[in-house]
């Protein structure tokens, strides 16, 4: 077996961290029920890796019983990446000679995109089928078959939606037992409509979980195939209890930001479901790979129209991001007067503003005098502006409630050295992708115009007064490309300063010793079969 020669040292760079589950404040009946949802998530894990890798599933099996250290080492690699690409080096396989799968274990192995566009132009009338985010493609002979997950998977949907069928009957909020039933029907239809129209009006659950295939990440081939990725969710009361101030203001932060008033359309009236809470298990593409702090689901448009989404803050996730690698680069990089400052907190408003503002500003670009759909204006340089525009408008929003008294004055350095030490963070991934694009246009805008700076050692820090006009203006800048869908305008922009200077890339080596992100052990076991 060919596995890559620096395997140790690839494992440290992912903090080995317990995720407890706390049971306090939970009646028996409800930790009976948490057992369940644990159950269905385990089902959809064994689902996930004949999604993601059946090889490196196999392998992962194979060496369960294994006492050599090598074996070890690749089973828990491989438990990190969900497969045996590793994600830290450009998905190139840690262990074995095979390339990379783009179609991973959706399609044939040998099927290149153009062999499928080529046979769906021959096959129209199977286009729907293979294209759909529930079904995987398998070759017989010279033609394609499509098999919907429900049928695929079937031997992990029946006792999964089992499960969650137990898991509703010991639940004594109706309204939840009302949607894990209509979850456990969807597992076995792929149709989650319905049952995500109750997910999302559920009201302050205690307990609640996210079971269904919704992101198309995995799928390299043609980006369509959504990959299963459970969680089961504690609410914490406190955090969420704060949650109602930022709900209280979105409507008059929509009214005051630096825009004409037709491209901000109101807010008043409309709510926002969100809730802070703790993952106390993952599975799927929430438990391989990158552990995130915050997710805005369901991603069906016809659900976007009629209810919005639902925002939901992983707090457990976020200290631990937080503490093992946010706070670790900032000591490296920040003066420590200011590194001391940024904090779990900090970078909660952060990002809770940051989801939020995601809603805010233009809803359309106004093109000659029509409404045009954002993504359709701005092209492939949307994605990057609009996060650049959730954090920007995320970072003015909190100093405007700081402004206003509805967040403590003396919290806002607070939010800036987190908002700083969570852009090293991003940045140590590169600008290949939205999220790096946006915050190294961020970095460099604010370096230009004095909100961030660097002393004479070197170190970082936030000026803070600088940064409150380097944010408002950059804040403007951004709202107006969405709302003209200023497509060249902002391409120019990003071309500009979506360069890393010099003086970054450098400081950021000295951060190789600090993680890149954390390697969860769950209260439950993975039990993967
Ligand atoms: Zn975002």
């Amino acid at each position: 077996m060919k596995v890559a020669p620096d395997l140790g040292q690839r494992l440290v760079k992912w903090k080995a961290v317990q995720i407890p589950f706390n049971s306090a404040g939970l009646s028996a009946r409800q930790v009976a029920m948490v057992s369940k949802l644990v159950e269905a998530t385990q089902y959809l894990e064994d689902a996930y890796w004949r999604q993601s890798d059946p090889e490196g599933l196999a392998l992962y099996l194979r060496l369960a019983n294994s006492t050599d250290p090598q074996d070890k080492q690749v089973r828990h690699y491989l438990l990190i990446n969900g497969s045996r690409y590793d994600l830290l080096d450009g998905n190139k396989p840690f262990v074995g000679d095979e390339p990379y799968r783009p179609g991973r274990g959706y399609y044939p192995a040998s099927l290149t995109r153009d062999q499928i566009e080529a046979y769906v132009k021959e096959h129209p009338d199977q286009k729907d089928e293979i294209y759909s985010p529930f079904t995987v493609v398998r070759q017989d002979g010279d033609k394609l078959q499509s098999s919907p997950y429900h049928v695929a998977f079937k031997s992990f949907m029946q006792p999964a939606a089992a499960a969650l069928r137990e898991a509703a009957d010991l639940s004594d909020d109706h309204d939840f037992a009302n949607f894990l039933r209509l979850r456990a029907d969807a597992l076995l239809s792929d149709d989650y409509y319905q049952s995500d129209l109750a997910w999302v009006d559920l009201k302050n659950p205690k307990v609640d979980v996210i079971m269904a295939p919704y992101e198309v990440y995995l799928d390299d081939l043609l980006g369509v195939k959504a990959s299963y990725g459970p969680s089961v969710l504690i609410r914490n009361e406190e955090e969420s209890r704060k949650l109602a101030i930022y709900e209280k203001y979105v409507a008059d932060i929509q009214d005051a930001l630096p825009l004409a008033p037709e491209d901000r359309p109101s807010k008043k009236g409309q709510t926002t479901p969100m809730e802070v809470i703790d993952a106390v298990f993952r599975g799927g593409d929430m438990r391989h790979g990158y552990q995130s702090v915050a997710d805005n689901l369901p991603n069906d448009p016809r659900i976007h129209a009629e209810k919005g989404t639902k925002k939901l803050f992983f707090k457990n996730f976020m200290d631990a991001r937080v503490n093992y690698v946010i706070l670790p680069i900032a000591k490296v990089l920040m003066t420590p007067k200011q590194a001391s400052k940024a904090s779990g907190e900090g970078y909660l408003a952060g990002t809770i503003m940051h989801e939020i503002c995601h809603g805010l500003g233009p809803a359309y670009s106004r093109m000659n005098g029509k409404q045009v759909d954002l993504r359709e204006a701005l092209g492939p340089a949307f994605s990057g502006l609009e996060e650049a525009k959730a954090d920007v408008v995320g970072m003015f929003a909190l100093g405007w409630l700081v402004e206003h008294g509805a967040l403590p004055k003396d919290r806002l350095q607070e939010y800036y050295t987190s908002y700083l030490a969570g852009n090293f963070r991003t940045l140590r991934f590169g600008i290949g992708e939205a999220h790096g694009q946006a915050e190294m246009m961020e970095f460099n805008y604010h370096l230009e115009h004095g909100g961030f700076k660097h002393d004479a050692t070197g170190r970082y820090y936030v000026d803070f007064a600088k940064l409150s006009e380097s944010i408002a203006s950059l804040a403007k800048i951004l709202l107006e490309f969405e709302a003209k869908g200023d497509r060249a305008g902002t391409e120019a922009w990003f071309k500009k300063y979506d360069v890393m200077p010099q003086d970054l890339v450098d400081s950021l080596k000295k951060t190789s010793e600090v993680p890149v992100d954390v390697d969860p052990t769950f209260s439950f076991p993975d039990k993967i079969e």
